[in-house]
């Protein structure tokens, strides 16, 4: 009897299933350690890199036995979050960019969850406008030295690992003057700060450079090609974020509103706009399958990306409302102990970051008009123009951000 390609792919999905079901924890409790656990464990039953080449410690397989995994981990809420940006962005651009010293250093201890990665990339002058970013990287010796800051760094809390963009040509035109680096979090001048979210939670911080040393080693791509890796991290971390969207249970899916509306129970206009996030539900679906068909088939998301990232932006919007709706005043007073209730207010509140992490509404609208529709450009006055010459940023260090929320009284 021979075995087909389908056949063995069944089996995998089969033996992933079982793995799956004997392994996530049923009530996760979102610790780091937790977390380490369970990605020691992926990597041990060889789930962890499904896709990256063997000699970087990946499983070497192909995207239709990722695609399978995507699927069957849907049914699961995988404790996974502290490894999101290691997992998703760090660690294929350090496949796709890295030295073969890097790859052999760093993507092994990441696979197997003992090292967390963050992404440093926003500043307080530059989120959307990412090359407009002020954190320097002075030569020093063979190496650099970073000084600056950076915001909205999730994760850092837990990080070992970051990579950054830093400016190391001030005399070329923004986009031409950047290097990213690999940076020690625990290096001395490295400070971060926690910020509180509207959940209450803080999932993410405030990171200030000290005059931080990075070796030669430590540039990921090329001196000055900094942009173009921030690039290749940017698509990685789009497809990342379209993924966790479908995986999320946030109380704000088509299914537990339904639920909600049964219970509470759904007037004429409650059903209408739940039939209408079932069809906007079904549609990002749809669109959502045929981009991993395609990349099965070997064919880049590119710029369409946006188009998943916008329409899931858009799709949380509209079951914020329909959850409004259905609970009326219980979204403001519920019992205790009330779980739905619990996750529709977390998933209330956590839907605002979705219109703006990862890039914001504007932007993938943007990014559409321009390269999907090839409407005009938006005009550009700092094109070919030194960044030295450029008016940007409100950069501040760790000392002066301490004296200033003194004054503030804030801590
Ligand atoms: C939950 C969460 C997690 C994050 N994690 C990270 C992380 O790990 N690492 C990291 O580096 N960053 C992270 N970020 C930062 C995120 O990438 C930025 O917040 C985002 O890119 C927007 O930048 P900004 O906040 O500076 O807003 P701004 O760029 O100041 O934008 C303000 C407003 O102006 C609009 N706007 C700006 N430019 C244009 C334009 N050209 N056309 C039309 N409208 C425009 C924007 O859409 C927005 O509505 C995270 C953010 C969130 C919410």
């Amino acid at each position: 009897m021979t075995t087909t390609a389908e056949d063995r792919l069944q089996d995998y999905r089969r033996t992933l299933r079982g793995w799956l079901g004997e392994h996530v924890p049923a009530n996760p409790t979102g610790d780091v350690e937790e977390a380490k656990a369970f990605q020691a464990a992926l990597y041990d039953a060889g789930y962890s890199g499904i896709t990256w080449p063997k000699d970087s410690g990946g499983q070497g397989l192909g995207q239709a036995e990722q695609q399978i995994f995507a699927e069957e981990a849907a049914a699961f809420e995988m404790p996974v979050r502290p490894f999101l940006i290691s997992m998703g962005m760090c660690g294929p651009t350090i496949v796709d960019l890295g030295t073969d010293e890097q790859k052999r250093r760093y993507l092994p201890p990441l696979l197997r969850g003992e090292e967390i990665w963050c992404q440093l990339f926003s500043e307080p002058g530059a989120g959307s406008d990412v090359a407009s970013l002020q954190c320097k990287a002075v030569p020093d010796g063979d190496g650099w030295v970073l000084t600056g800051q950076k915001v909205w760094t999730s994760n850092a809390q837990w990080a070992d690992y970051g990579a950054i963009l830093a400016r190391t040509d001030p005399d070329r035109p923004k986009h031409g003057g950047i290097t990213m680096f690999v940076v020690d979090m625990r290096a001395p001048g490295v400070t971060v700060r926690p910020l509180v979210d509207m959940t209450g939670g803080a999932p993410f911080n405030e990171v200030y450079l000290d005059a931080v040393r990075v070796g030669p080693g430590d540039v990921l791509g090329e001196v000055n090609g900094g942009w173009s890796a921030a690039v290749t991290m940017l698509g990685h971390e789009r497809v990342t974020i379209s993924g966790l969207r479908q995986k999320r249970s946030n109380g704000l899916t088509f299914d537990s509103l339904a639920e909600l509306g049964r219970r509470h129970g759904a007037d004429p206009v409650a059903r209408d706009r739940l039939a209408d996030l079932y069809a906007h539900q079904r549609v990002l679906e749809l669109f959502n399958a045929r981009m991993r068909q395609e990349t099965v088939a070997g064919a880049a998301p590119g710029s369409r990306g946006s188009v998943g990232k916008l329409a899931g932006a858009m799709l949380l919007r509209r079951a914020v409302d329909t959850a409004g709706h259905l609970a009326g005043a219980n979204m403001v007073a519920w019992e205790d102990g009330d779980a739905g209730a619990e996750s529709v207010e977390l998933g209330i509140n956590s839907t605002p970051a979705s219109n703006i992490a990862g890039g914001t509404n504007e932007i993938q609208r943007g990014i559409i008009g321009d390269r999907i529709l090839g409407l005009p450009r938006e005009p550009q006055v700092d094109r070919g123009v030194a960044f030295r010459e450029l008016k940007v940023g409100t950069q501040t260090s760790a000392a002066g951000a301490t004296a200033e929320q003194a004054e503030k009284g804030v801590s």
